[in-house]
């Protein structure tokens, strides 16, 4: 017999792989995933290629799409911009932040309000499991020092702190008229670094981009990980701006350019992931924080199929394009099952092994198991308010409309008793009322409307409050 035996060295083989790659045991801690989320600002469900849009090309997006999940029922939690993003940010429907309101509906640069300091942001979540943060770009969620991304656990903020739309100069030109040939001069939006202001009027022009070097630059600072990275496009909110580079680069005109810059630099980002070995360690969000705002005629998006837009509690006023990226982890394909922004806010949590609040509401759900591909969406409800009010409620395939109301500066809220009922999956339009078919299903969402209200507490209002 040889010495050593061949058993030995098999025996040995075993040992060392033992050692060094152990099958299980919290011994030795997967790293942590690193975020990047990445928020439109009114763009709608219909506005990407991936989504099938016939003349905004968005390559880079359709990529990510074809590589991780593209949803197509997945919800903001709001049709308007601060609340929206109080929910992404907490995980919480807007309502128990006390970030909505039924006459100001958004913050202006004259609110006093803004996100409370006793919610917990992902930010902070995360940051007390070791995450590096940082904001870039649109915050709306209140710009007094108290309320900026640096104090809701964010490292570093840059960009504008609320709409591009806000602190128009009185010489410019009124109504709608200036935004039909925007000049960066009509907005004096402030551009912050921190708690600074650091240009007035920010340059619009370039602002997509700047953006994105922006988190590029954290990206490539954050490598050793975990990062959290929240890029928030002011844009395609009116007015529109796009760089040179872009201008015309579409055959949707302006708004085409501006999406197409915006996909554009995904495509960047990504492709620093895969430079740096970081795509393999990194969930990737897309999303946006409403619907098209359909009264800018050619400047507003589309919601594709959907019925109406922004501000309002019809498909198209909060159903959003919505894509999933982690290659080798994100099962890839096409999810149909209910999701929302709230949901980004408990997956990711779930995913960097930080804990949930659990002296609070948390409205996100956890769709971990949608994304790796091992089981079902834990979510059949979602409550549609608008401001204050539940105006509707989806549950499984049906949604009943409460109280109506188109989109902005359009017509008068309309009760409905019965509500009207709509089957999404075989009417996604919301255009057949089935509610005198389906009696039980009508009684069922009334129970479930009747009970979320019951327990609903909300938040001291903020949006009222003034300077
Ligand atoms: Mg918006």
């Amino acid at each position: 017999m040889r010495w050593p035996p061949t058993r030995f060295w098999f025996l040995s083989a075993v040992a060392i792989v033992t050692i060094v790659f152990p099958v299980a045991g919290p011994a030795v801690a997967a790293p942590k995933p690193n975020f990047v989320v990445i928020f439109a600002d009114d763009l709608g469900y219909g506005d990407l290629g991936c989504y099938g849009h016939p003349t905004i090309a968005t390559p880079h997006l359709d990529r990510m799409a074809a590589e991780g999940q593209r949803w197509t029922s997945f919800y903001s939690a709001a049709p308007v911009c601060t609340p929206s993003r109080a929910a992404l940010l907490t995980g919480r429907l807007p309502i128990r932040s006390g970030m909505c309101d039924d006459r100001r509906r958004v913050l202006f640069p004259d609110s006093a309000g803004g996100l409370p300091q006793r919610e917990i942001t992902m930010a902070e979540a995360l940051k007390q499991v070791g995450y590096a943060t940082a904001c870039i770009g649109k915050w709306h969620l209140g710009h007094l020092p108290q309320y900026l991304p640096t104090s809701q656990g964010f490292d570093s903020y840059f960009g504008i702190p609320y709409s591009n739309d806000m602190d128009r100069v009185a010489d410019s030109p009124g109504g709608r008229e200036a935004f039909w040939k925007p000049k960066t001069e009509y907005w004096n939006v402030p551009l912050m670094r921190n708690q600074e202001i650091v240009e007035r009027p920010a340059d619009q022009t370039t602002i997509t981009r700047r953006y994105t070097d922006e988190a590029i630059a954290f990206i490539q600072a954050s490598r050793d990980g975990p990062f959290y990275c929240y890029l928030a496009h002011n844009l395609p909110h009116v007015p529109l701006f796009a760089s040179t580079e872009f201008l015309g680069a579409s055959a949707r005109g302006l708004y085409g350019d501006v999406v197409q810059e915006i996909d554009a630099g995904v495509g960047r980002i990504l492709q620093t992931l895969r430079d740096l070995k970081l795509d393999r360690r990194t969930l990737v969000v897309f999303t946006s924080d409403n619907g098209p705002w359909l009264v800018f005629n050619q400047h507003g998006g589309s919601a594709g199929l959907l019925r109406d837009g922004k501000g309002s509690t019809w498909e198209g006023g909060m159903r959003e394009p919505a894509l999933f990226w982690w290659p080798g982890i994100v099962k890839p394909g096409v999810v149909r099952e209910m999701g929302s922004t709230m949901d980004v806010f408990a997956t990711c949590i779930a995913l960097a092994g930080a804990k949930l609040p659990d002296d609070r509401v948390i409205d996100g759900l956890d769709v971990s198991p949608v994304l790796l591909g091992t089981g079902k969406s834990p979510r059949q409800t979602m409550f549609f308010y608008r401001g204050t009010r539940l105006y509707a409620v989806r549950h499984g395939q049906y949604k009943a409309h409460f109280i109506t109301r188109s989109a902005y500066g359009s017509d008068k809220a309309q009760e409905h008793d019965p509500p009207l009922l709509f089957h999404l999956g075989h009417d996604p339009s919301e255009r057949f009322n089935v509610a005198s078919e389906h009696p039980q299903v009508v009684a069922e969402i009334r129970t479930i409307a009747g009970d979320h209200q019951k327990a609903m507490v909300p938040g001291e209002p903020q949006l009222q409050k003034k300077l």
